[in-house]
């Protein structure tokens, strides 16, 4: 060997002895030949520990002393025979590792070819604490995306892409369903006489009041200012016309309070049943055309569409 390669070699054990990456060389039999002070910072242990321990022993401790590699089993001997069939399956394997101090590490194991082996572990904690911020954040932006915020139940993109797949799963299996289109009745004059704010709490009661009345798989959303849409799936036509004298009733028979008053609210309901393979934006229609029916038909009702079949509910007084 050179006397340039010589002091290469020196200098590569040098750096690696003060490098605040973790080295570990461990020979065929898994036995650990060596490692630098970052690694045996890693499992909390001094040289003398770690040097000719056996990969297994040195888990087995980490296991039982809870310092080093979190091992999340029961089982440690079974954890040692699973994580056996990863280990040397390939030349070069890259993993992250977590611990028990709750750091994180990526590990790589390079093995020759005579079966030695050189892991290097190189700290990603600060990476991990941005990537978990990160999703978190991620997942709040998709509530928000999805979620009406005065009413805090779902917007109307939520509504309609849940109520179309639920349509359409209902018509591959021939179920029956239904989709109503609710609407606040004299919403306007409630802001005028009473302020925006009144309106706001009527809008929350009136949507926490709906929930109650639908079973906990029902679709139900805020769609517009004063406007809500439910779909009940697996529900034929008596069914939906009794949802819908429930949520009448609930919102009809008590007040609701805002502020220092109380308001006597009221809604109308158009229903549409699913008939054959009609798409959403169809039913969306004949609910919207069965809604304005019953505005013109004098509110605090719900009519079925087609008119001609039934008129439904009014004020409280049932199925005609
Ligand atoms: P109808 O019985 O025909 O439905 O009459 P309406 O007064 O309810 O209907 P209109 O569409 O004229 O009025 C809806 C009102 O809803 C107007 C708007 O100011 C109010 N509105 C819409 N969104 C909100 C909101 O988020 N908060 C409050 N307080 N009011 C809202
Ligand atoms: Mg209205
Ligand atoms: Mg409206």
């Amino acid at each position: 060997m050179s006397k340039s390669q010589l002091l290469y070699q020196q200098k590569l054990l040098e750096f690696i002895d003060v490098s605040h990456d973790g080295y570990a060389i461990l020979a065929a039999d898994d036995r650990l030949l060596g490692c630098n002070q970052a690694f045996c910072d890693i499992f909390y242990q001094d040289h003398k520990t770690m040097l000719g321990i056996l990969f297994d022993d040195l888990m087995r401790k980490s296991f039982v002393e809870r310092k080093g590699i979190r091992i999340d089993a029961d089982d440690i001997e079974q954890w040692l025979t699973q994580a056996h069939q990863r280990r040397r399956q390939n030349p070069f394997r890259l993993f992250e590792v977590d611990l028990w101090d709750n750091r994180w590490f990526l590990f790589s194991e390079q093995v020759l070819s005579t079966g030695e082996m050189l892991i290097q572990a190189k700290e990603i904690t600060k990476q991990k604490v941005l990537e978990h911020q990160l999703s978190s954040k991620v997942a709040t932006l998709s509530e928000l995306a999805l979620t009406d915020e005065l009413t805090k139940v779902a917007n109307r993109r939520c509504f309609v892409e849940s109520a179309t797949a639920e349509l359409s799963r209902c018509q591959r299996l021939q179920l029956p369903c239904a989709l109503f289109v609710l609407d606040l009745d004299f919403f306007k004059s409630v802001n005028d006489v009473f302020g925006h704010q009144a309106g706001d709490e009527v809008l929350k009661a009136a949507a926490h009041r709906i929930k109650k009345a639908l079973r906990e798989y029902d679709i139900f959303g805020r769609i517009g200012g004063e406007e809500f849409a439910v779909f009940l799936s697996e529900t034929p036509q008596g069914m939906a016309l009794q949802v819908a004298e429930r949520i009448r009733a609930l919102l009809a028979n008590f007040p609701i309070k805002a502020g220092p008053t109380e308001l006597c609210v009221t809604m109308s309901i158009g229903i549409a049943l699913c008939h054959g393979n009609s798409s959403f934006e169809d039913l969306y229609t004949q609910a919207d055309a069965a809604l304005y029916q019953a505005k013109r038909n004098g509110r605090n009702r719900a009519e079925l569409y087609p008119q001609q079949t039934e008129a439904t509910t009014e004020q409280g007084q049932g199925t005609t």
